[in-house]
């Protein structure tokens, strides 16, 4: 690959998603599908201290649609190769700090510029790793382009010193540095755009990384390492170190060098990283700062003075989108008693003409869900969902070679029920009655987490009262509660959904700058 120029920085525009109706993006989907199966079960090393690893510990990464198939062999890091991983970054990071903005904004241009060139290479590998269906992986993709443009931008804002009062007989002004060597990790639900984001936020603001990427998704990672070095960041300002959380992950947090983390996933993987990176190690001379963006339980309240139709079509696209593998995915419908029976017989034809199969099949509106563990998981929680409700739709595996589920409706769910609580992050809804605005806004609270969340309403005074009290860091109204846009829904969640960063808005750079104050006497 050769870098194209990168464009010159414009005002932000989110890039184009594709549906893959016609039957001439169908053709490129499938060209590009052959041209990265050609590349299936290829050997993918480590990125450390700017040059290759390998461990002959290999990791085989499958193709949830088709598990018999290796998409990916990866080289795992030892602990020994992780420490040298986040040394590395740390002694670069010197060097790489006085890169000036203008270079760092051009390579994450680059970056953009290089993914827009391999959108449909990228869809393929997001497609066959990750299980996405063609849609879902070019709204990844396309959001991975949209970070890097995004915070491109936004660097260019933090680069010019802001306005301060100026003391008599002074100059006085603030300067925002990077912080350091800091260690990403992503999950695998959008490998690409989580990856990219937390990466790119992070370079782009002057700081070196080590990214663990996740076990399910390693050779996303591996083929964005591949575009970071031909966009130009230097070699050494990233690492990829691949391995299990366990071990690589603990190894990378704990260290002295450890600047920040910045990591997505599950709630109870983010706590343990906040409690581990919380206890200073010898040698480390500051408090490391981690960005945490955890779980969800996400709820879409149906009042009974709502467009019933495109609640439910909001609804059922916001709780069977990916498989309900979204941490804004809807888990749970919160329905008004008047509306509850019309509601349910709407969202139960509508689920009945979802197809399940293999994602690499346009036909398919759901694919198959990440891995064998997460499919046994899902069920159990089905099963439990039998007894704490009424099934409606689905309730079991799908067929098919995949991990498969078929798209579940669970009814009559209490607020304390566990498939009420829980995070179950697959195609399961718990749909609950409501006795009015009240209670339903309620219920809609009552859950740990706080991540994302939707009103369906024809009622003004209850959409204000929503925006009062509906406590989630991203409400809808009258729409769906998934496909957040950079730029225009800044991401991140309260509670136990995580530090409420707010990816993809104007505040996210700050996560990876320190703002210094220099007072000087004329
Ligand atoms: P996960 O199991 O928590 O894993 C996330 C990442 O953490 C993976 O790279 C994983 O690596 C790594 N990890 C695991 N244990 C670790 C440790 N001890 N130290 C360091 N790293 C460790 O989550 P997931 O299953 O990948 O993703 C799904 C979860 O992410 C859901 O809960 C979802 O709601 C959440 N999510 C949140 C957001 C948001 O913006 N709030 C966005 C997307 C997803 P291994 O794969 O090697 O274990």
């Amino acid at each position: 690959m050769t870098a194209p120029a990168s464009r010159p920085l414009s005002k932000f525009a989110n890039e184009p998603v594709s549906t893959f109706a016609s039957a001439d993006a169908r053709q490129a989907a499938h060209a590009a599908l052959e041209k990265v199966r050609k590349q299936f079960a290829h050997e993918h090393q480590l990125w450390i201290a700017g040059a290759h690893h390998k461990t002959g510990d290999l990791l085989n990464s499958v193709n949830p649609s088709r598990p018999s198939e290796i998409v990916g062999r990866h080289h795992r890091a030892t602990v020994a190769l992780a420490t040298r991983a986040i040394e590395d970054a740390h002694a670069y990071f010197d060097e790489y700090r006085k890169t000036t903005a203008a270079q760092r904004i051009e390579w994450a241009a680059r970056v953009a510029a290089l993914l827009r060139d391999h959108k449909l290479e990228f869809d393929a590998w997001l497609v066959s790793e990750a299980g996405k269906t063609w849609p879902e992986a070019d709204a990844d993709v396309s959001e991975a382009i949209d970070f890097c443009e995004y915070y491109a931008r936004q660097m260019q804002h933090y680069a010019t010193p802001p306005q301060l009062v100026q003391m008599p007989g002074e100059r006085d002004e603030m300067v925002y540095l990077p912080l350091g060597a800091g260690i990403i990790i992503p999950p695998w639900n959008f490998p690409l755009a989580i990856m990219t984001g937390m990466s790119v936020a992070a370079l782009v603001a002057g700081n070196t990384i080590v990214i663990k990427p996740s076990s399910e998704t390693p050779t996303i990672a591996a083929k964005f390492v591949e575009i970071l070095r031909e966009a130009g960041f230097p070699p050494r300002s990233f690492h990829l170190c691949t391995g299990s959380g366990s071990t690589v992950g603990d190894t990378l947090v704990e260290h002295p060098k450890t600047r920040f983390v910045s990591f997505t996933g599950s709630r109870d993987v983010g706590l343990r990283i906040n409690e581990l990176a919380a206890k200073p190690r010898k040698g480390q001379i500051w408090i490391k700062r981690v960005v945490a963006e955890m779980g969800g339980k996400d709820a879409i309240i149906v009042d009974r003075e709502a467009d019933i139709e495109s609640a439910a079509t909001g609804v059922v696209q916001s709780a069977y989108g990916y498989q309900g593998q979204k941490c804004s995915a809807c888990s749970r419908a919160i329905v008004d008693e008047k509306v509850y029976d019309q509601f349910l017989e709407k969202v139960k034809a509508k689920v009945a003409a979802l197809s399940v199969g293999p994602s690499e099949n346009p036909e398919n509106y759901m694919g198959p869900v990440i891995s064998d563990s997460a499919r046994k998981t899902i069920l159990n929680y089905i099963e439990t969902g039998k007894r704490e409700g009424r099934l409606v739709a689905g309730g079991g595996a799908a067929d098919g070679d995949g991990y498969f589920i078929q798209p579940t409706v669970i009814a009559d769910v209490d607020s304390k029920a566990r498939i009420f609580q829980e995070e179950i992050f697959g195609p399961v809804l718990a749909v609950t009655k409501a006795k009015d605005f009240d209670h339903a806004l309620a219920l809609a609270n009552d859950t740990e987490y706080g991540l994302t969340g939707a009103v369906y309403s024809n009622n003004p005074e209850k959409i204000r009262q929503a925006r009062d009290e509906f406590f989630v860091g991203n409400l809808y109204i009258n729409r769906k509660c998934t496909g957040a846009m950079v730029g225009s829904h800044p991401f991140g969640g309260f509670n136990m959904s995580g530090t409420d960063s707010k990816a993809g808005g104007p505040d996210y750079l700050l996560q990876f700058l320190q703002p210094k104050s220099i007072g000087e006497k004329l």
